[in-house]
């Protein structure tokens, strides 16, 4: 299996002193949370924050695409549990000395963003300090028609696809993506994810992740993986493929699943739903694999990294 990243080795370090709350349904570790409110009622929780500098470029972008930003990489996460959009909590840190048009900016900013993925703010806090501007996002939603999918329940032998190209996000597309709560919900309504996540540290991190989840394997098919044009590397070249697994925050979904009927093939390419095949589950012994010009070779996890040094 491939190394696990520091975010994820810090945090299995401080889970082991929390203790999991009774009413969870679904805990850290996957794309969001669940927590029981009644017999039959379940939130879906999730949190992302982003920090000029590192996320975001605010000088070069401005503030109403870094508030976009925000709610949609928090309502990608419900999209990869196959969950709806209800509403969002908005914690505000604002570069001091607080400037009114840039706090204006960004609330004009989360307000088309909430309309446009149907999400409400109804809260937050704002604060300032001597740093750069941190926009943190915990989002609210409901079960899809699947419940909350999660990053686990992948078998051996599933189909691995994703739901469009992967790579060269970092040209623009880390702030107009639009999160895949459509495609989830078709995908959901059909019955077909067995585990999905979005892919927001490259494929390469985040496979390994879905992986260790699942406590399964899995065989990539290089030549497989949906590059998009905006790598900037020749196309069927080893280095389109890297920066496809490698660029990360393209949030396109990765699910887990049994190979698709026609009928239901037909269905989700009705409603939009296009699913590129990149490779199948294998027993977890196997480890996470790379097939590349006739040969195999471990996944190296070289996507995003927060906490890496
Ligand atoms: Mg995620």
């Amino acid at each position: 299996m491939s190394e696990i990243p520091t975010e994820d080795a810090w945090l299995a370090g401080a889970l082991r002193d929390l203790a999991r709350a009774p009413g969870t349904v679904l805990g850290i570790g996957h794309d969001v949370a669940a927590v029981r409110l009644a017999s039959d009622r379940v939130a879906v929780l999730a949190k992302d924050v982003i920090v000029d500098g590192t996320h975001f470029h605010l000088d070069a972008c401005g503030p109403r695409a870094a508030a976009r930003k925000a709610l949609a990489v928090n309502v990608s996460d419900l999209a990869a549990a196959a969950s709806v959009p209800v509403a969002f909590l908005l914690g505000l840190v604002l570069p001091r000395p607080a400037r009114r048009d840039l706090f204006d900016g960004l609330m004009a900013g989360f307000a088309d963003a909430a309309r446009e993925m149907d999400c409400a703010l109804i809260g937050g806090d704002t604060n300032v300090a001597d740093g750069p501007l941190v926009l943190s996002v915990t989002v609210l939603g409901r079960p899809g028609p699947m419940g909350v999918l999660s990053r686990a329940g992948a078998r051996v032998g599933d189909v691995l696809s994703v739901t469009g190209p992967l790579g060269g996000s970092g040209h623009g597309r880390h702030l107009t993506f639009r999160p895949r709560v459509a495609e989830a919900l078709a995908l959901a309504a059909a019955g077909v994810p067995r585990a999905m996540m979005d892919v927001s540290d490259g494929l390469s991190r985040d496979l390994p992740r879905l992986c260790r989840a699942s406590e399964v394997g899995a065989l990539l098919e290089g030549d497989a993986v949906p590059v998009h044009p905006d790598v900037g590397a020749p196309a069927g070249s080893r280095a389109a493929l890297d920066r496809a697994l490698d660029d990360g925050e393209d949030f396109e979904l990765l699910l887990a699943h049994a190979p698709l009927s026609p009928r239901v093939a037909a269905d989700l390419a009705a409603r939009g739903v296009r699913l590129v095949r990149i490779g199948t589950t294998r027993p977890a012994a196997e480890g996470v694999r790379l097939r590349w010009e006739g040969s195999s070779e471990p996944l190296e996890a070289r996507g995003w990294d927060h906490l890496a040094t």
